[in-house]
This record gives structure tokens, C-alpha cells and sequence, in this order.
């Protein structure tokens, strides 16, 4: 069974999860785009605000005494100016401004990996700075891990029942709160793969082993948006992360807030900003197959700042990155596929904290020695994702590889 759960009386445009839907006579998907200079939570509500008046304003989507949850990035036990997780500023203006409407307000996630055999998101909740926000601002934690689960039946079918985190069902709505980041093994990330963390604790790990592929991954991610019905998704783009995302890459100021109603709609403009296309994006493909929004950027309206994407200079996309419009290269890339990206723990940055040894899908890495077995590894990168320390590092054994590589990307992007 796939929870259908009724949208709040008081909401009177029809959310769907693909978009807004007809009355208010709304753009089907609308992608609103502000510039932000910082984290000065007065100057982020200013522009959440005007935003927000561009596709109809807060009172369309909320109103007194509903529970409203902030589904934020909290990937792992990550400072914000580290740009891993959705900063703690944005959330507090997020907060303020739901308090205004007259709202009770959750923030809510679980963070991937496992420390000795413990999810980390409650150091996660600390580390990020969104504990101390939510006590300061008077919102309620809500750690996934914590909260019990709800059963759903997966409208794709590839597992017989997934449990989900239960505040996304229990919250009257819920706003998606993405960080604008690349990702080592899927390319970028954002509004559309940030509902993975609805899946508690330890779990994640087991969805890594049943779809080592992205884009398997993306058929499981788009079973969560089919189950959950997230009404607003807003970026936090202000600072982004580049280079091998989504927490060892570095800190890229972009200086962007985008809201949407859809996620799909709202990476794809995205993904425009960083000069990538939805194709080079393997959950996006995904999202694209089983409708979770518009894909063509022709069809989505931008609004705001902008009327269309604006292109982030020198943005640096993963090393994993070949676009789709090097088709008339398919020689290379077939090289560059069979002579790609490994993960290899550098020992001397190594702690031994295990968090990789323990969070492999397949147990590909030995505790002691810290090798990986590469017949065994799926390629994940979870191992990549989630050290705390940098000290997984994605490496091409091949030198020549390397550097044909590196000479092919100045080349043709
Ligand atoms: S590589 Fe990173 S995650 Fe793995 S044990 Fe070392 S410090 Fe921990
Ligand atoms: S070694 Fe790393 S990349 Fe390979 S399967 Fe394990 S976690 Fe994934």
C-alpha cells in the first residue's frame, strides 16, 4: 500500500509532488531563483519572503497550528562552513518565518553512515549547529532514527516494502530543504535525492547494496517522493559544495536560494547553474522516468533574480563527470569508463573511526589493513562520502588515464 496521505484543509492549491497543480493559476513549474550574499538569517527571510510571493505567497501553503517539517541535509556530523549540510541559518530563518504564520516547526533528518554501530545523527544534529539553532528558536528536533518508521509499499516494485521515517507522515507539511553540492559517484545532488535521509539509521546502507547503480538508486529515491509528499522544496545554494562532493569537495560561494514546489524542476535548474544537463545526472534520469516533475528546461519557468539559470563560474564538477553531449566521443568515454575513479584510504589521514568499514554496503574494506577489495566493491562511494576525516580519496590507478582525462574535460566542456 502506498500511503496517500489528504493534503490540510486549509492549503487550497492541490500539491502534488509533481508541482502545483491548475487552480491559483500557477506556472506547472515555476523555479524561483534569489541571490543571497550570506547566512544573516534577517537578510535570507527577506529573500525566502519575496520568493515565496512569486509562487503565492506562505499563506498558500501554510497556516496557524499546522506542523510544519524542515527536512534538512544532514549527511554526517559536518560544521556548516564545510558546506555538507543544509547551514543552520538558513534553517533559523526558515523557522522564524513559520512562527510568524503561526506554526510549530520540526527539523528532521538521518544522517548516512554508522559509527560502532550507531547512526550518527544525533552528533550530526550537534556538530551541524541545528540543535543549538532549533533550542534558540523553539523547533523541535526530530531524529529520524528516533521517531519509528511507516511501512510503504514502493510503487517501482524493486523491493516489497520500505519503512520510511514517521514525521514525514506525521507533519501536516513538509518543506525539503536540499544543499546545492556535487557527488563523487552521482554526479551532483540535491532537492530530489535529499529524501534518501527519510530512510532511518543503518538502513541506507542495505539500499547502497540493492542498487549499486545511481540510477537504481534513483528509482528507490523516487519511491520516497511517491510515498511522502513533500509540498516546497528550497535550496540552500548560498554557499555550495564543488569538486568531489557530497562532503569532501570544497566550498564554492554561490550566493543562491531556489524554491520550487518541484523537485525536479528545481534541479534541473540547478544542474543548468553548475553547466550540466539532467541526462549527466543518473538520479535525475531516474526522477525524469517515473514523473516526479519537469525535466525540460524550456518548460519550466524561472522567476526571482533570474529569468533563466545563470552558469556558476569555474564551478569544479566531480572527476566522475562526463556529460551526455560527448555521444560523438563514445570511444573515450568507453576508456574513461573502464579506466575510472577508485576509492583508496590514505592511511596517514586515516583515524580509524571505522565509520567506512562499517557503512560498506558489502564489506569490502578490511578493518585493520584499511584495503579495499575492488572485486568486491560496488563502487558506492559511501566510503568516499562519509569519512570524516578526507581521508578517502578517489583515485585513477592509471597516470596516462589521468591525465587524458583531465586534457579531455579542458577540452570538450
Ligand atoms: S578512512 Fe575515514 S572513515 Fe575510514 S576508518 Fe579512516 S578515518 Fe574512519
Ligand atoms: S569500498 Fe567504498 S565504494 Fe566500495 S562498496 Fe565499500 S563503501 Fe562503496
Amino acid at each position: 500500500m502506498i500511503l496517500d496521505r489528504e493534503q490540510p484543509e486549509q492549503v487550497e492549491i492541490d500539491i502534488t509532488f509533481t508541482g502545483l497543480k491548475g487552480r491559483g493559476g500557477l506556472a506547472l513549474s515555476r523555479v524561483i531563483i534569489k541571490n543571497c550574499t550570506g547566512y544573516d538569517p534577517d537578510e535570507i527571510k527577506r529573500h525566502l519572503d519575496a520568493g515565496m510571493e512569486l509562487i503565492g505567497g506562505w499563506e498558500r501553503f501554510v497556516s496557524p497550528g499546522m506542523q510544519v517539517l524542515l527536512k534538512v541535509n544532514l549527511i554526517g556530523p559536518k560544521r556548516p562552513e564545510t558546506a555538507a549540510v543544509t547551514h543552520p541559518e538558513f534553517v533559523r530563518a526558515l523557522t522564524r518565518i513559520l512562527k510568524e504564520q503561526g506554526c510549530t516547526v520540526w527539523i528532521g533528518d538521518s544522517s548516512g553512515g554508522s559509527i560502532a554501530g550507531i547512526a550518527p545523527t544525533a552528533q550530526s544534529l550537534v556538530v551541524s549547529g541545528l540543535a543549538r539553532v532549533a533550542k534558540e528558536e523553539g523547533a523541535v528536533i526530530k531524529n529520524f532514527d528516533k521517531e519509528g518508521v511507516v511501512e510503504v509499499t514502493p510503487a517501482s516494485g524493486r523491493v516489497s516494502r520500505m519503512y520510511l521515517a514517521r514525521p514525514m507522515f506525521d507533519a501536516d507539511f513538509v518543506i525539503n530543504l536540499p544543499k546545492l553540492k556535487t557527488h563523487s559517484a552521482g554526479i551532483y545532488t540535491g532537492a530530489v535525492k535529499n529524501l534518501f535521509g527519510c530512510i532511518p539509521g543503518l538502513r541506507k546502507a542495505e539500499y547502497y547494496r540493492l542498487a549499486p547503480d545511481p540510477k537504481d538508486l534513483g528509482q528507490t529515491i523516487a519511491d520516497i517522493h511517491q510515498a511522502v509528499k513533500v509540498g516546497l522544496h528550497i535550496m540552500d545554494g548560498i554557499t555550495a559544495m564543488q569538486g568531489e562532493g557530497p562532503t569532501a569537495g570544497d566550498v564554492y560561494h554561490a550566493g543562491k536560494i531556489l524554491i520550487s514546489t518541484d523537485p525536479l524542476a528545481l534541479d534541473t535548474v540547478a544542474a543548468a547553474m553548475l553547466g550540466m544537463e539532467v541526462d549527466d545526472i543518473p538520479i535525475l534520469v531516474s526522477a525524469r522516468e517515473r514523473q516526479l516533475g519537469e525535466s525540460d528546461l524550456a518548460k519550466i519557468e524561472v522567476a526571482g533574480d533570474f529569468d533563466a539559470p545563470i552558469l556558476l563560474p569555474d564551478f569544479k564538477l566531480p572527476k566522475r563527470f562526463r556529460s551526455s553531449r560527448k555521444s560523438n566521443h563514445a570511444v573515450l568515454v568507453k576508456l574513461i569508463d573502464f579506466l575510472k575513479t577508485r576509492p583508496r584510504i590514505k592511511r596517514k589521514l586515516c583515524k580509524d573511526c571505522n565509520m567506512c568499514v562499517e557503512s560498506c554496503p558489502v564489506q569490502a574494506i578490511d578493518r585493520e589493513s584499511k584495503r579495499i577489495d575492488y572485486a568486491s566493491c560496488i563502487e558506492c562511494m559511501c566510503c568516499h562520502e562519509l569519512c570524516l576525516h578526507n581521508a578517502v580519496e578517489l583515485k585513477r590507478d592509471n597516470l596516462i588515464a589521468d591525465i587524458f582525462t583531465r586534457l579531455y574535460r579542458g577540452t570538450y566542456r
